[in-house]
């Protein structure tokens, strides 16, 4: 299965703080651009860069440069939580967004915003924190594939096992990158030992 936990320490220890029920949402925040600095180099690891010949102060040299644009589409509400590294790091991004909410009797997401750049021949990061049953994830590619989306790459805090058995199962081609593998799901779909309600937690509600 491609998915991929990430294995620097400091991921080890941002998650920890996460997951504490003390932590407040302006350090909840901060710590969510963190890891999702991370995640964001690690689901981008492998893109391609072409040749550059520029002019330092001292002479002329060849260098690299990143040969495609990305776009970078946060599931609502929660996943904007995850988007700022991608614009603070990446010159060439655009913002995708895909409005899924759960419904928190059936667990169940239900659509209802889309607004979408053009994502031929770019590299799309679909971010979401909390990968769980899976149903908003696979949702959500199955909308960025069908406006054209070729490369695609999903990026989370924290996966569960059915989560990501989902997602192996609609779309195998397509790799994940996590801050953690979790236990289980409780009976209401939330990820044990998870970290609560990730939005709630993000914007203090
Ligand atoms: N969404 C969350 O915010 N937390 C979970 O544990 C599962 C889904």
């Amino acid at each position: 299965m491609p998915l991929h936990i990430i294995s620097h320490p400091l991921g080890a220890h941002v998650l920890t703080h996460l997951r504490d029920q003390t932590t407040k949402p302006a350090l909840f925040r901060t710590l969510s651009y963190q890891i999702s600095l991370l995640l964001a180099l690690e689901a981008t690891r492998d893109l391609g860069t072409v040749e550059k010949t520029i002019e330092t102060p001292m002479e002329s040299t060849l260098g690299h440069v990143l040969a495609k644009a990305l776009v970078v589409v946060p599931i609502l509400r929660a996943g904007l939580g995850m988007m700022q590294p991608f614009l603070d790091v990446f010159p060439d991004v655009s913002v995708g967004y895909v409005g899924l909410e759960r419904d928190h009797e059936t667990a169940i997401a239900r659509s209802y915003y889309c607004k979408l750049p053009p994502v031929e021949n770019k590299r799309v990061v679909v971010v979401d924190p909390m990968l769980a049953t899976g149903g908003s994830a696979v949702q959500a590619v199955n909308v960025v594939k069908s406006a054209g989306a070729r490369e695609i790459v999903f990026i989370c805090i924290v996966a569960s096992p059915e989560g990501a058995a989902a997602m192996q199962k609609n779309h195998p081609e397509i790799s994940i990158h996590a801050g953690a593998l979790d236990r289980e799901l409780n009976h209401r779909k939330y990820i044990l030992p998870g970290l609560g309600d990730f939005g709630d937690r993000l914007y203090g509600t």
